[in-house]
């Protein structure tokens, strides 16, 4: 891949990781916020945890995505950025331009997810 595209992706990817930081950084707050101000006493604790829960996997799986990205800005420095991490293989840059933190091709991928 030619730098012009590297770099390419390299903002996409460095723009998707500052967006995903901040909207972590807010959920976060508004579970802390829920935390102090409810203080779960009084008769809807249940439906307080019930949607703590629910907030605490959204900054797990957006957690999980930023390090994705991260890897992928590691990947790009390291000069194997593009290259599926099974097999070797290039990605066709159509599934780069979709998901730029993508890191395995569809092949790998499909058989990852059947696995
Ligand atoms: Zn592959």
């Amino acid at each position: 891949m030619n730098a012009e595209r590297l770099n390419h992706y390299r903002r996409t990817l460095e723009a998707q990781l500052a967006d995903l930081v901040s909207a972590t950084r807010e959920h976060e707050e508004q579970i802390d916020g829920s935390r102090t101000t409810e203080d779960f006493t009084g008769p809807d604790r249940a439906s307080d945890l019930e949607s703590l829960e629910v907030d605490a996997s959204v900054t797990a799986s957006e957690r999980k995505l930023a390090a994705k990205i991260r890897h992928a800005l590691e990947r790009i420095d390291l000069g194997t950025y593009g290259l599926c991490e099974a097999c070797g293989a290039a990605i066709p840059e159509a599934r780069l331009e979709a998901k730029p933190s993508v890191s395995l091709c569809l092949h790998c991928q499909e058989a990852h997810e059947a696995a």
